[in-house]
């Protein structure tokens, strides 16, 4: 982009808030700030896909404070994020990007914090909102917080509000609010799974979408071959983890049974694998699919058939057991790494039968592929002292769920107030119709289960099991 069209001064913006930013050091827009700008302050719905870091928070932070009139005294903008610590800094730099404006009242609503201060503070007006999605429900509900005057709604961070069940709860919120037509929403998310493309279609109206993120190409997979012989090729998967300790890793088999064997030598080196196969109850695969997303187990093992349809982003690796028998399913099965603009590995191990498949690859690569030896990977084996690959979070299961009125909320509510456990240690929460999955740390798991067996969750006694 030209540099003279990345000046803030290219946008209507008042003088005053010109002058704020160059006294903040904000000489040039970010490339998200370029690219959402314009949109924003003409009124647009957005999808922007932005991480931390990208400048995101003033490119929504200078959108909605154009739109708030000091004069009135309602809450014109509510900001929804996953958790207090992002609030907190959202407030922060929404309030530095006020200061041109007289007044702007910018209030912070989150969980983890005494309710009766924040219902003094709404008491005195406030006109932007930045919180979580719990508390800010739980105001509206008791109606210490309305939102008749909003003017914008932003969902920042939108992918990891989802992942840690936080569905239900914006969707309570969005009944508050005025109608889309009434409204501008922003969007921002890191990576933008399903989930979030569904979210978007739900509460934005003729959105445009901001992406800077590359697409994942070849490029960005760094893709190497093993020659294996039959007898060795589900131990030299054992060894590719040990050495290449990727967090998650998909790993892909021709035939089901080749998928059964392999997870049972796995677990036999006690790695964290499971399998996905076809002759699972919906039931099996919901939970098999819960504990790899919410890094509670190391390896999914899966056919081409069973791996259809899963979308997990940002895997760290995907291994070819067996190598796939078209080139375009290779193609594919490499895609599943390396999304959203991060680096992923791809394994694959090939027998000597297999060559002519690997050369069809190569062909339809338009390169040759990289061979290393196993030998090199067995040559620098872990030493004894070496941990063995373990998931970062373990997955409990709570004995109720959708049915029993459990909430997201309710579940890190007792875990982090009742229990004293830090909220970044816990993970995802999925919230079903019987059952809740929480992903808690490794080093937190036999707290968090003892504690929730003994204590309570939204007010009653609940069964938890350690998956
Ligand atoms: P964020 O991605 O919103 O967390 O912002 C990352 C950091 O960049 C924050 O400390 C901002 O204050 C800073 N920042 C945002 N926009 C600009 C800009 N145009 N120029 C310089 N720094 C900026």
């Amino acid at each position: 982009m030209n540099p003279a069209d990345t000046a803030f001064s290219t946008l209507p913006l008042p003088a005053a808030v010109l002058a704020n930013l160059e006294r903040l050091g904000y000489e040039r827009m970010t490339p998200i700030q370029a690219a959402s700008l314009p949109l924003a302050l003409a009124g647009r719905d957005l999808i922007a896909q932005a991480r931390t870091g990208s400048g995101k928070t003033a490119a929504f932070g200078l959108a909605l404070l154009a739109r708030i009139d000091t004069r009135r005294s309602a809450v014109q903008a509510l900001v929804l994020c996953p958790t207090r610590e992002l609030a907190e800094q959202v407030a922060q730099e929404i309030r530095r990007l006020a200061r041109a404006e007289d007044n702007v009242k910018v209030l912070t609503l989150c969980g983890g914090s005494a309710i009766r201060p924040q219902l003094a503070s709404l008491e005195h007006g406030a006109h932007v909102v930045v919180g979580t999605p719990g508390r800010l429900l739980d105001h509206l509900e008791r109606g210490s917080l309305g939102l008749d005057a909003l003017a914008t709604w932003v969902l920042d961070e939108a992918d990891r509000m989802l992942d840690m069940g936080f569905a239900d709860d914006i969707a309570a919120i969005a009944r508050h609010c005025p109608a889309s037509t009434q409204r501008q929403t922003l969007l921002f998310s890191a990576t933008y799974p399903d989930d979030v493309a569904a979210l978007a279609a739900r509460y934005l109206r003729e959105p445009r979408e901001v992406k800077l993120a590359e697409r994942p190409d070849a490029q960005q997979i760094r893709q190497r071959f093993y020659e294996v012989d039959e007898g060795e090729r589900l131990h030299a998967v054992g060894l590719l983890l040990e050495h290449f300790r990727p967090e998650r890793t998909l790993a892909f088999c021709n035939t089901k049974q080749q998928c059964r064997d392999l997870v049972a030598v796995l677990q036999a080196q006690g790695l964290v694998a499971l399998e996905l196969h076809g002759d699972l109850e919906q039931r099996e695969r919901d939970q098999v699919l819960v504990r790899f997303a919410n890094r509670s187990a190391s390896v999914l093992v899966a056919t081409d058939v069973a791996a259809r349809g899963i979308d997990i982003a940002g895997l760290e690796a995907v291994i070819n057991v067996d190598i796939a028998a078209e080139a375009q399913v290779h193609t594919h099965r490499i895609g599943r790494t390396g999304r959203a603009g991060l680096s992923g590995q791809a394994f694959s191990l090939a027998s000597v039968d297999e060559m002519g498949r690997v050369g069809r690859i190569d062909a339809m690569q338009g390169r040759e592929s990289e061979w290393q030896a196993l030998a090199e990977l067995k040559a620098a084996a872990p030493d004894a002292a070496r941990a063995p690959l373990l998931p970062p979070m373990v997955t409990l299961q709570i004995l109720g769920g959708r049915k029993e009125k459990i909430r997201a909320g309710d579940v890190l509510g007792a875990l982090t107030k009742d229990l004293g456990i830090e909220a970044e240690h816990v993970g995802k929460i999925d919230v079903n119709d019987f059952s809740t999955y929480v992903a808690v740390h490794r080093d937190r798991a036999d707290r968090a289960l003892r504690g929730l067996n003994t204590g309570k969750v939204k007010g009653r006694s609940v069964k938890v099991r350690r998956l």
